[in-house]
């Protein structure tokens, strides 16, 4: 069982048009597509914060150091 992308009722899998709005449904290659794009960015995403993080601590490393030179003066 599947619902239909536009109205939301339940119809059976493999049809390809929504039997209560008329809607064209995703077929299984669309769905794979979809699927694939959708980790690629869940992918994008857990790099860019990632990178993120390893730049604050590059930051805190850098305050650290300064930290650290100015007593000596
Ligand atoms: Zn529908």
């Amino acid at each position: 069982m599947g619902f239909c992308i536009n109205c939301g009722q339940q119809h059976q899998d493999g049809i390809r048009f929504c039997r209560f709005c008329g809607n064209q449904q995703p077929g299984e290659q669309l769905l794979a597509r979809l699927r694939s794009e959708a980790e690629q960015i869940h992918y994008q995403r857990l790099a860019a914060s990632q990178n993120q993080k390893q730049n604050q601590n590059q930051n805190q490393n850098q305050n650290q150091n300064q930290q650290y030179r100015q007593p000596r003066w």
